[in-house]
């Protein structure tokens, strides 16, 4: 695998190139334009936008090497293509090919469609090298429109009382995104002076946005300023006797965002990749080995880390109930399928996959990655429980090996933070099993500490299979929620 150091930037030895490095290297790839991402460097590979906006930034000569999106070329020595991120406008990623294997390095980027930035693209590689500003479960974005729709309002209510709506926003990428939804609800922004001078050039580029001013202190009334945050103490802004001001940052989904930033109110519009499309990359670009840079890196990683087998199964060994519903959430379906296809009826398929599942949480300890995939471990099992229901035999006819998860848990204490954890997460579940309504409990406690299937819990309670079925899938469904919960709560 290309070998990968970090100091202050990201480089490449056996390449010799820098990866968006914050000091002057001799030869780097420059990302975008946001001032944390260029230095004065000799040599550079940039899109061509970038360059365009570095320039506006940065003074003095260097060497450009200028890439068209999606081409592969080779620089000095380097087969190199840049693919669009999404991030701002020419944000690029950088890909690389030698003989052996591929990188893909993203920058800052995002999924989400922006109106001022190019639709993101990728490729499959095998190191990911990605930022994950918003590694962490909580900060989960939503929509675009709805906040777009929510600044709107937010606008139209100052001005209706009389007041002048401040958005502040980086006057590069953000304050332009803020711009172009302006525009469709007949508002008319005015824009300071940084944000106006990178509006420009993104005119120069062809990017049409709706009429706007630049700010002149006696002509507010009636407009909506767009000024970076930096400007929020300003004399610009303090001299404005009545006003509303809002930050626009992905940062507004934290609780307190409006004190933290001495604003009126906070919409969490970003051009960062959220939690949820960070790990809906991951899944994309399909890597052997990911990186994690900026922001909440190491608990995403860990994150990461979790979703592998070895650690899922170990999970399932300690009793971690969030751990079998992601079992269930990445095979359930398709065991079901496997089932159907043997028993041919889906009542008893439901039971051979409850039953498969139950065996793998139990013996989970015994989980060896050396010896195969936990999916083709479970695929086994369900192929295997459906033939014996096919035979008539019943699920407790069968010699299996329990494990006591309790016993499971304290056996390897190799790890003591990793034991700590574990009995944190236990009593965390132990916490979000008693919150669920009392029917819900009853099932999963029945499946999964009794060990009875659901149609022995339906028998035993006299309640419709069905019932049953829902009870269970709602119950697991409100648990993973409780414990994504827990794990994002901060210590
Ligand atoms: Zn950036």
């Amino acid at each position: 695998m290309i070998r990968v150091q970090y100091e202050r930037g990201v480089f490449l030895p056996e390449k010799n190139i820098w990866l968006d490095p914050w000091d002057p290297k001799p030869f780097a790839f420059v990302s975008h334009a946001h001032s944390d991402h260029i230095a004065p460097h000799g040599e550079i590979i940039v899109s061509e936008r970038t360059s365009r906006l570095m320039r506006a930034r940065l003074a003095g000569e260097r060497t450009e090497h200028v890439l068209d999106f999606g081409i592969p070329t080779n620089v000095d020595g380097l087969r190199v293509t840049l693919l669009p991120a999404g991030h701002i406008f020419g944000s690029a990623q950088f890909f690389l090919e030698t003989e052996a294997d591929t990188l893909l390095y993203t920058g800052d980027f995002k999924l989400r469609p922006g109106r001022s930035a190019e639709a993101p693209q990728w490729k499959r590689a095998d190191t990911l090298i990605m930022e994950t500003t918003y590694g962490l479960p909580p900060y989960r974005l939503p929509p675009t429109d709805l906040v777009v729709q929510q600044i709107v309002a937010f606008c139209r209510e100052a001005l209706e009382e009389g007041a002048v709506p401040v958005l502040l926003g980086y006057s590069l990428g953000k304050a332009q995104e803020i711009l172009c939804s302006l525009a469709e609800a007949n508002l008319r922004p005015m824009l300071h002076g940084s944000v106006y001078r990178m509006t420009r050039i993104y005119e120069q580029f062809g990017q049409s946005f709706c009429e706007y001013d630049r700010y002149e202190p006696d002509a507010v009334e009636g407009k909506v300023l767009i000024c970076p945050p930096s400007a929020n103490r300003s004399r610009m802004i303090q001299r404005l006797t009545n006003k509303r001001v809002a930050m626009i940052s992905g940062w507004a989904v934290e609780p307190n965002a409006i004190y933290r930033y001495q604003v009126d109110a906070a919409f969490p519009l970003s051009d960062h990749a959220d939690y949820a499309d960070l790990m809906r990359y991951v899944e994309l670009v399909q890597p052997e080995r990911v990186l994690t840079l900026h922001g909440f890196a190491a608990e995403f990683a860990r994150d990461l880390r979790e979703l592998s087998d070895p650690d899922l199964a170990a999970a399932l060994a300690s009793g971690d109930v969030g751990a079998l519903g992601e079992l269930y959430d990445r095979y359930g379906s398709l065991a079901f399928a496997v089932a159907v296809r043997v028993v041919g009826d889906s009542g008893r398929a439901e039971d051979v996959v409850q039953e498969a599942f139950l065996k793998v949480w139990r013996s989970a300890a015994r989980f060896d990655a050396q010896r195969g995939s936990l999916r083709g471990w479970l695929l086994a099992c369900v192929r295997n429980r459906a033939i014996d229901s096919l035979r008539g035999r019943g699920a407790h006819e069968q010699a299996e090996l329990e494990l006591q998860p309790e016993l499971v848990a304290t056996g390897s204490g190799s790890d003591p933070w990793r034991e700590v954890s574990r009995s944190l997460e236990r009593a965390a579940i132990q916490e979000a099993l008693s919150s669920l309504p009392p029917e819900q409990r009853q099932a999963i406690e029945l499946a999964y500490y009794g060990g009875l299937t659901q149609v022995e819990i339906s028998r035993s309670l006299d309640v419709p299979l069905g019932t049953i079925k829902t009870r269970m899938r709602a119950g697991l469904h409100r648990l993973r929620l409780l414990l994504a919960d827990t794990r994002a709560a901060p210590n």
